[in-house]
């Protein structure tokens, strides 16, 4: 399940204590793995981990799962994590893997929500099934959410965003709050923790898109 891009990064990750190396050995013991029984939010493709840390950090009463397809990505995480502003906390751990595998990893509603934050927009219609976003990845969701579980998901990114909300509608979901600019929307930026990327962009100017969509009954 997992890329091995980079021989540094797999050796840290491998030593490293909140990485979960065989993921699905798991599932359906996720509560296990905190110790605890609190609610699991996930972020696929967290990449450096700024927004997941932070949410961590704000919410001892969640636990978080940041997950990375690349180890060389995964790795920068880890290099924040270690640092004296994250390096205790208890409720947070890592993945490595494609989240094409999720329904291997995680039981029926064993996951409360899904963050997606700036997800790759693989612009080509071809490539379509591959956005983290398509019906084809709601309907992996599906399989680990919990009844009226949620996804949320931000992008700078126009046209993914407006395809998300044609595929969120086509998968039957509901759709329960968007914004096309989200840092001026007081209710919906409340709270609101930005990623690497968001910060980047949206110093740059560029409007930040965000939806909170329900899963399907
Ligand atoms: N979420 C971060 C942010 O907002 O700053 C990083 C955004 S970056 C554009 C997208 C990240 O998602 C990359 O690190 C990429 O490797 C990861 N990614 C893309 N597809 C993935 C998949 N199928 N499974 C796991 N990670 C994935």
């Amino acid at each position: 399940m997992r890329l091995r891009n980079i021989p540094r990064a797999d050796g840290v990750i491998d030593a490293h204590r909140a990485v979960i190396k065989k993921p699905e050995e798991q599932r359906g013991q996720w509560a296990q793995v905190f110790g605890n029984e609190k609610p699991i939010q996930i972020e696929i493709g967290m990449g450096k981990g700024q927004f997941i840390l932070n949410m961590a950090k704000a919410h001892p009463e969640i636990n978080f799962i940041g997950i990375e397809r690349y180890s060389s990505v995964l790795l920068r995480a880890l290099e924040k994590y270690d640092t004296e502003e994250f390096e205790n906390l208890e409720n947070i751990r890592f993945i490595c893997m494609d989240a094409r595998e999720i329904e291997a990893v995680f039981a029926p509603a064993e996951v409360d929500k899904i963050f997606l934050n700036f997800s790759d927009p693989w612009p080509k219609a071809r490539h379509a099934k591959r956005r983290l976003t398509s019906t084809e990845f709601l309907a992996r969701y599906e399989k680990v959410l919990v009844e009226n579980g949620r996804v949320e998901f931000k992008t700078d990114n126009t046209e993914l965003f407006n395809f998300s909300l044609e595929q969120v509608k086509e998968a039957g979901w509901e759709l329960l709050a968007y914004t096309y600019d989200l840092h001026h929307q007081e209710e919906m930026n409340k709270g609101n923790i930005m990623t690497e990327y968001e910060q980047k962009f949206s110093e740059k100017g560029n409007p930040i898109n965000k939806l909170i969509a329900q899963r399907k009954e």
